[in-house]
């Protein structure tokens, strides 16, 4: 399994998602929240969380 680089944390890491905020490729930890939607996530990392217009983007998606 390919190892991948976290670009928040800069952390290695064999699974990365990809935060919907800010398009980083993030690792578990760096994940606040997900919520699963119909076809797939959706991932918002904690950068993104500390921005009160990406958090309300977050909580006001489906
Ligand atoms: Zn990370
Ligand atoms: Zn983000």
């Amino acid at each position: 399994m390919a190892i991948e680089t976290c670009e928040r944390c800069g952390g290695q890491t064999a699974k990365v998602v990809k935060c919907d905020y800010c398009s980083r490729r993030i690792c578990n930890p760096c994940v606040k929240s997900s919520k699963r939607k119909k076809i797939d996530h959706r991932y918002i990392c904690k950068g993104c969380w500390g921005s009160i217009t990406k958090r309300s983007m977050y909580k006001s998606a489906n």
